[in-house]
């Protein structure tokens, strides 16, 4: 079965197994986060439109909803290869994905344009929605989610707080811990008190364990760590990363499989060889090879490891990156 926009399951910290539903095009976003798994933002965009065709789209979460087998799927999530409230069809997608199945339905989201009510509204729709706060300033909300002009860190709480207030759902706010930025005692309890005023039902802890776009970019180290779940763990309940397995089973072909997975996960080359173990080992070896070697996958090296990743993200070299590290 030939995916655009829909992939997996994949195992979700939070949601099971997850069948992603992603509507927009690698990668769009408003934020350029430095720890950003898919490259850099290109281009850093706060224009809401119609990327993709909402019909093509919700044509394929029924195609993929009805090849799975009831318990083979736990959330339809949307998410992806860019912010997926960019997309305006976003609202009339989860209506419809809902009238499709009884599944519940998700929304990972940096939850930037909360600020407007209608995303509010539309988001509202889902069963859940886990937007990101790595910051409790402006100054480091800059420094870290590096957003769109438009997205000021008072529009960033405002919406945040608005939604909260509005929305009856589960409310499962992200934070990704960067070493030396946010994982101090000073800047985990400005965040902290940032999500005392969101009230979130839940604070699910990240680590950059997938490749940072930024060469610098490092997760905590464990008292770091300790310091996030003493001070976060304060506020509400919190949930660590899980890991599980990724289902590429339904894919044709190793191409379809690799592409339609690094696309929006980037994977350590171990973990992807390990995920195709659907297809003889000869076979995944030679299709990495040629895949490598005709550019339409790419491999980038962070914390020496070696991550596929989309051939068309953004990556900076050392030199590059390094000029965006902040001043110690
Ligand atoms: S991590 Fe998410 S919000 Fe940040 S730049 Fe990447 S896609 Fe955008």
């Amino acid at each position: 079965m030939k995916l655009n926009y829909v992939y997996g399951p994949v195992p979700s910290r939070r949601l099971g197994q997850s069948l992603g539903v992603d509507p927009i095009p690698l990668k769009t976003c408003n934020w350029n986060c430095v720890y950003c798994q898919l490259g850099r933002s290109v281009p850093l965009t706060n224009e809401r439109r119609e990327y993709f065709d909402r019909q093509d789209i919700l044509a394929e979460v029924g195609t993929a909803l009805a090849a799975r087998k009831p318990g083979e799927i736990d959330w339809v999530t949307f998410v992806g290869s860019g912010e997926p409230t960019l997309h305006i069809g976003l609202g009339w997608l989860i209506q419809e994905t809902k009238m499709l199945t009884d599944l519940p339905v998700a929304v990972i989201t940096n939850g930037a344009l909360f600020y407007l009510p209608e995303v509010r509204k539309e988001v509202a729709a889902a069963d859940a929605v886990l937007p990101t706060l790595d910051a409790g300033n402006e100054r480091l909300y800059r420094k870290i989610n590096r957003p769109h002009p438009d997205i000021t860190f008072e529009r960033l709480l405002a919406g945040l707080i608005a939604f909260r207030r509005e929305y009856r759902g589960k409310l499962w706010v992200e934070v990704m811990l960067v070493r030396g930025l946010n994982d101090t005692e000073e800047a985990l309890r400005e965040i902290a008190n940032i999500l005392d005023r969101v009230q979130p039902d839940e604070i699910h802890v990240n680590l950059p364990t997938r490749p940072p776009v930024e060469t610098w970019v490092q997760p905590p180290d464990k008292e770091g760590l300790l310091r996030a779940q003493a001070i976060l763990g304060d506020v509400a309940r919190l949930v660590h990363p899980a890991s599980g397995t990724f289902d590429l089973s339904r894919y044709e072909t190793v191409v379809d499989a690799v592409i339609g997975i690094i696309t929006r996960h980037p994977m350590r080359e171990d973990e992807l060889v390990r995920t195709l173990e659907h297809w003889l080992p000869d076979e995944v070896s030679a299709t990495l090879s040629e895949l490598e070697n005709s550019n339409r996958a790419q491999v980038v090296e962070r914390y020496g490891t070696r991550f596929w990743s989309a051939a068309s993200s953004h990556y900076p070299d050392e030199a590059q990156s390094q000029r965006t590290a902040p001043k110690t």
